[in-house]
């Protein structure tokens, strides 16, 4: 499969789908992009904040700290392999979810279903 590309592909894709794959891919090529040529960048374990010259380490510079290391190239490249396993599961089915069961209905879901537009807001998407 082609880095973006979606495992059922084609023309008839949901938009908050394909924006999905799209994020997935842009969040990819980002993350490549500045961990390869400048590991060095990134930082390593403790980060130091300094206010005048002087380090400061306070609950909320380890705060921050947490919420950098959450976005290191890393660590997105891990969510986006996470979430593209989650994708692949709740695949289209003759549009249902192949995973998701509506147990007031008594079938499945109608897709794309919540979990995945639920993947799709969090990158964005506002459909
Ligand atoms: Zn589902």
């Amino acid at each position: 499969m082609v880095q973006g590309e979606s495992p059922g592909g084609g023309a008839a894709e949901h938009p908050a789908v394909g924006f999905l794959w799209e994020a997935h891919a842009e969040a990819v090529e980002r993350a490549r992009a500045a961990s390869e040529p400048a590991l060095l960048l990134w930082p390593t374990h403790p980060v130091e904040f300094l206010l005048a010259g002087q380090e400061v380490n306070t609950s909320e510079t380890r705060a921050a700290e947490a919420h950098i290391r959450l976005h290191m190239p890393e660590a997105v490249l891990v969510r986006v392999e996470a979430e593209r396993g989650i994708l692949t599961e709740h695949a289209d089915a003759g549009g249902r979810c192949a995973v998701c069961l509506d147990p007031a209905a008594d079938r499945r879901r109608e897709w794309p279903c919540p979990t995945v537009l639920g993947l799709a807001r969090a990158w964005g998407w506002q459909g």
